[in-house]
C-alpha cells in the first residue's frame, strides 16, 4: 500500500483539523520512511525479485519498522517528534499523530503478502496478500482516497481551510499513481533506487501538503 496511506493522512486531517496536513502525511508513512533509511544503511532488507507479487517486486525483511509489536513504539516516536515540533500541541493532536502512525501496519496488512512480523522474529508473519490481485488493490486504494476526501469535506472548518488547487493537484497525482501499474508499468529498479525514490516521494508529498496550507496562513 502506498497511496492508501496518504489517503489515511487526508482522512485524519478531516478528523482533527488542528494538526497540519504535512505532519499527517509524514506520520502515515513514518515507518516506511524508517524502512527506506534502514534499507540504505543495511538494518532491514528490500530485495527486488521480479514477479514476487503481481503488483510489485518487493521482497522485504523489516521487523524493526513493520512488526506489530513495534507499532506502538513507532506511534510514540511519531507523537514525540510532533511534540518536539510543537510543544503546545494538545493531547488530541498527539493522539491523532500516534493513530496516523499506527494505522500504517493495519493498512499494510491488507495488501502485503505474509511478510509483516508479529514479533521481532521471523516466526509469525502475516499479510492478506491482495498485492496478488492488482485490480482489487487498485480499487481499494482508489476507494480509500475517495472516502478520505469525503471525510475531509464533511468536516469543513473555515479556520483550517486549505488551498483547494494544491489539494486537487495532490489528489490528481494520487489517482494517477493508483492506476499507474495499468497505464505505465515502471522498469524494475534496484534496491537503492527504490529506497531513494521512496524517500523522495515521502518528502515531496508532505511538502505539497505544507504549501496547501501555508498559502492560507
Ligand atoms: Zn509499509
Amino acid at each position: 500500500m502506498f497511496i492508501g496511506h496518504f489517503a489515511a493522512g487526508i482522512a485524519f486531517k478531516g478528523v482533527d483539523r488542528q494538526v497540519p496536513l504535512w505532519a499527517l502525511l509524514v506520520a502515515v508513512q513514518l515507518v516506511d520512511i524508517a524502512t527506506m533509511i534502514f534499507v540504505l544503511i543495511g538494518i532491514e532488507r528490500l530485495d527486488i525479485v521480479p514477479g514476487f507479487t503481481k503488483y510489485n517486486d518487493f521482497d522485504m525483511f523489516m521487523p524493526f519498522t513493520h512488526s506489530l509489536v513495534m507499532t506502538p513504539v513507532w506511534a510514540a516516536i511519531g507523537a514525540a517528534l510532533y511534540w518536539l515540533y510543537d510543544r503546545q500541541a494538545s493531547r488530541a493532536a498527539l493522539l491523532t499523530i500516534a493513530a496516523a502512525v499506527a494505522c500504517h501496519w493495519f493498512l499494510d496488512l491488507i495488501v502485503h503478502v505474509p511478510d509483516l512480523p508479529i514479533l521481532l522474529s521471523e516466526d509469525w508473519k502475516v499479510g492478506f496478500g491482495l498485492w496478488n490481485m492488482p485490480l482489487v488493490t487498485v480499487l481499494i486504494e482508489a476507494s480509500m482516497l475517495t472516502l478520505a476526501l469525503l471525510i475531509y469535506r464533511r468536516s469543513r472548518d473555515p479556520r483550517f481551510a486549505i488551498n483547494r488547487i494544491i489539494l486537487g493537484a495532490i489528489c490528481v497525482i494520487f489517482y494517477l499513481f493508483v492506476i499507474q501499474p495499468f497505464i505505465m508499468p515502471l522498469p524494475v529498479a534496484n534496491t537503492q533506487e527504490a529506497a531513494i525514490t521512496g524517500l523522495a516521494a515521502f518528502l515531496i508529498v508532505p511538502l505539497m501538503g505544507y504549501f496547501a496550507e501555508r498559502r492560507l496562513r
